[in-house]
């Protein structure tokens, strides 16, 4: 058994004080990644600081006419707060298609962002990894990698992100909300996550003394219609294999809007707003959205065992964009698509 002492932080500052002076000290918010990693060995932490007495949990408007969401604000808070399913029913529904409901009510919004890749040999300590143990090899490239990146990979790492809710963060242009010793930050949510590249065992751009203390929201038009969708091995409580969020507003037949990000895909939600410009001006029909898919996946990349999710990526995201095209979206109770 591995010692380590436990002690809940009263301020953000004190929290932040805390990490700074242990290097190898984790915060605890809902504790559903947390603690699995610990019980695993991957995550060895000497301080655990607990967040959960910090004010971080309220949902509030922003001056701009958005919503700042508390970090520490659970999943289930988040999805079924009406003014969220009324005005950014994308994230919503992209959250109850995640985990479980005992989950969900655990998990915090800042954890999400922060869950570490569902890769099996990163769960392993008995196996190298390259995030897990820089250097030591990514068995992975030549292993079962049926789940594993398509888009962004590198040599030294093909892990996917594993949240559902970032993939919905990603499409609405959230922001997230930082404060460290340097004083507050915002970091736009594409600049969040990183691509494995020379440094896998990175996942993020937060720094060891930052603490996510909000997720903002920007305004969104109500006539904008959006999807996620999400395709997985069972129809519930399982990772996406691939998953789309869309957002597309369409006049008289035309796209005057459209934001869309792939989950499953790569280390981070994957978005191209090179190829959205394809959909501006478009007509919102089927052959548009494949010619986007293509343009979307053109650099996609397989491995032995997940060359099929090239094909599902293109079929999903042609779907979803119909979807919300049509103001179908996906339901998260009843999972048929149609
Ligand atoms: C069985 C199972 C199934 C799941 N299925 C899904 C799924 O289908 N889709 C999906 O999206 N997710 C799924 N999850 C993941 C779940 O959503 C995450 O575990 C959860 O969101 C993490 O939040 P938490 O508050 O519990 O984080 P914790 O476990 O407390 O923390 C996770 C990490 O974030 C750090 N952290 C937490 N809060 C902050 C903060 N405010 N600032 C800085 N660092 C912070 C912690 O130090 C830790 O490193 C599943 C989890 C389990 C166990
Ligand atoms: S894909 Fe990444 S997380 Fe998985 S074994 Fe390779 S280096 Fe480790």
């Amino acid at each position: 058994m591995r010692h380590f002492r436990y002690v809940k932080a009263t301020d953000i500052k004190e929290a932040i004080a805390m990490m700074l002076s242990e290097p190898e000290a984790a915060l605890l918010a809902g504790g559903t990644n947390l603690l699995d990693l610990m019980k695993y060995d991957v995550s060895t932490p000497t301080l655990v600081i607990d967040i959960n007495g910090l004010p971080l949990r309220e949902i509030r408007e922003t001056p701009e006419g958005g919503l700042r969401i508390g970090a520490l604000a659970t999943n289930a808070d988040v999805a079924y707060d009406e003014r969220i399913s009324a005005r950014y029913p994308l994230l919503s529904s992209a959250i109850l298609a995640g985990a479980s409901g005992q989950l969900r009510n655990m998990a915090t919004i800042g954890g999400n962002l922060l869950q570490r890749t569902r890769c099996s040999y990163f769960y392993d300590i008995q196996i190298p990894c390259n995030k897990r143990k820089p250097g030591s090899g990514c068995p992975a490239k030549t292993g079962l990698n049926r789940g594993h990146a398509i888009l962004g990979a590198s040599e030294l790492c093909i892990a996917t992100h594993p949240s559902d809710m970032c993939v919905a963060l990603a499409a609405i242009d959230a922001v997230v909300i930082v404060e460290g010793l340097r004083g507050t930050r915002a970091v736009a949510f594409s600049d969040f996550h990183r691509l494995p590249g020379e440094i896998p065992q990175l996942d993020t751009n937060l720094l060891h003394d930052e603490i996510i203390v909000a997720i903002d929201l920007p305004p969104i038009s109500a006539q904008i219609g959006h999807s996620y969708l999400k395709i997985r091995d069972r129809l519930s409580y399982a990772f996406a294999l691939v998953s789309v969020a869309a957002l597309v507003k369409v006049d008289d037949g035309v796209i005057t809007r459209a934001a869309l990000s792939v989950g499953g895909v790569a280390h981070k939600p994957w978005r191209d707003r090179e190829a959205e410009t394809l959909l501006v001006g478009a007509n919102a029909e089927r052959s548009v959205f494949g010619q986007f898919a293509d343009r979307l996946l053109h650099t996609a990349v397989a491995e032995e065992h997940n060359g099929f999710k090239i094909e599902l990526a293109h079929r999903t995201v042609v779907r979803c964009l119909e979807q919300a095209a049509a103001q179908t979206p996906q339901s998260q109770s009843d999972k048929r698509i149609r």
